[in-house]
């Protein structure tokens, strides 16, 4: 490769930089896209089959629009890529009326008029695997469902690549420094420059940036797969997906329907895991070994709220969060880079849903140095 000067240089190709390596390269920009491992990898924040997507966000009602512009987004993808990333299954929520989980669903639902049933009475023997408390509010987002990463990542590069970009694997970069009007990075290769600079590094984001000013916590977060008590009840096209707040718990647990192993990559069995920050872990020296209290949490929720769900582990896979203080993300230009330098970080188990519509957003900052989206939330800035 001989060319070292790019438009924009995008540092860590995994679920956010790989979206923004395609909307760079669909723009015609000349894109070099750094991955430290392979496209797409299982030593990071995107491996494991599948994660959900939904609309009615109970963490804050603002991520809503940026949820619309990646539901448009991940069909305009699946149209590029002829393929299927997204698979609508229709998602359960359940918890206490007055729990973050349910108010919040609720509140987004209702501002931006997302269709939301709530399920009572007999209609809860439309859902015959769960068994709920008789205090639990149960809701039902038909319009929700999960995503495909491995595979939304590999369409992603795969598109970027037929447009033109550069991506270079096993290619970890360094040091970056802004200078003059470019940007230049130092790889364990050799280095390049470029107008602009986005870094989406995930789990890696604060050896990269140990000025960034704010706490960026990776804990490692478990995955688990059981083999069901009762198997047909499980199938994918069955049941929905699903999140319940447990009333003395913080977090959620959820999961997915069965997915067919020969059709979706992964383990077989039914998966589900605890959305909760676990232990803090350096991203390079992870124990990917799960422990027997770790298997028994979520194995205690299925059997408590999927009575039929579970009769044996299959596999349990490690995966790591990368968690701001405030659990949203943080998307915005690095200060004293002249709008040169965007991150995208602190995704706090919650971001690959996004990928579609913030891989634009991204390519629209590093390229116009502004976004059209409502994205102040999200900023450095909020953390003062
Ligand atoms: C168990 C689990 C379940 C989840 N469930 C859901 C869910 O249901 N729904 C949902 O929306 N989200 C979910 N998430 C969160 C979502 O997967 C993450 O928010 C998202 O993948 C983060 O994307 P990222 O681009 O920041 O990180 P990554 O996808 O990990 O990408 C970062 C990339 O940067 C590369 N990199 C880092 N440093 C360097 C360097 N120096 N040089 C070159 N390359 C570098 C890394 O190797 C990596 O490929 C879940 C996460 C986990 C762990």
């Amino acid at each position: 490769m001989s060319r070292k000067h790019f438009d924009v240089i995008v540092l860590g190709v995994g679920s956010m930089g790989a979206a923004a390596c395609y909307y760079l390269a669909q723009r015609g920009k000349r894109v070099l896209g750094l991955e430290q491992f392979d496209i797409p990898h299982d030593l990071g924040s995107h491996a494991g089959q599948s994660r959900i997507i939904r609309k009615a966000y109970f963490e804050h009602p603002g991520y809503v629009p940026l949820l619309e512009k990646s539901y448009a987004n991940w069909k305009q993808i699946e149209q590029a890529a002829g393929t299927t990333l997204y698979h609508r299954t229709g998602l359960l929520y359940a918890g206490l009326p007055e729990s973050p989980l349910v108010t919040g669903t609720r509140r987004s639902a209702a501002q931006y008029q997302i269709e939301l049933e709530c399920i009572t009475g007999q209609q809860k023997k439309r859902f015959p695997q769960f068994e709920f408390p008789p205090e639990f509010e149960v809701l039902f987002e038909p319009d929700a469902g999960f995503i495909t990463p491995e595979r939304a990542i590999s369409a992603f590069a795969y598109l970027a690549l037929q447009r033109g970009a550069t991506l270079l694997t096993r290619c970890k970069a360094g040091r970056w420094d802004v200078g003059g009007d470019a940007v230049e990075v130092q790889t364990d290769r050799s280095h390049f420059t470029s107008d602009a600079l986005v870094i989406a590094a995930g789990a890696w984001t604060a050896q990269l940036l140990p000025a960034l000013g704010i706490q960026l916590t990776v804990t490692r977060q478990v995955a688990t797969w059981f083999r069901p008590r009762v198997w047909n009840q499980f199938l994918m096209g069955a049941m929905p997906c699903w999140l319940i707040a447990p009333p003395e718990l913080p977090g959620v647990f959820y999961g997915f329907p069965m997915l067919p192993p020969q059709h979706f990559g992964g383990p077989p069995g039914l998966k589900a895991a605890y959305h909760y920050p676990g232990p803090a872990a350096d991203p390079d020296r992870v124990n990917r070994t799960h422990t027997p209290e770790e298997e028994k949490q979520v194995a205690d929720a299925i059997d408590r709220f999927l009575p039929n769900g579970r009769d044996y582990t299959l596999a349990a896979k490690t995966c790591l969060y990368t968690n701001t203080p405030d659990e949203n993300f943080v998307i915005d230009f690095l200060p004293d880079t002249q709008k040169r330098v965007v991150v995208a970080a602190g995704f706090s188990g919650h971001g690959f849903k996004f990928a579609a519509g913030l891989g634009e957003v991204l390519a629209d900052m590093a390229v116009n140095q502004s976004t059209a989206e409502t994205i102040a939330f999200l900023s450095l800035r909020r953390f003062g």
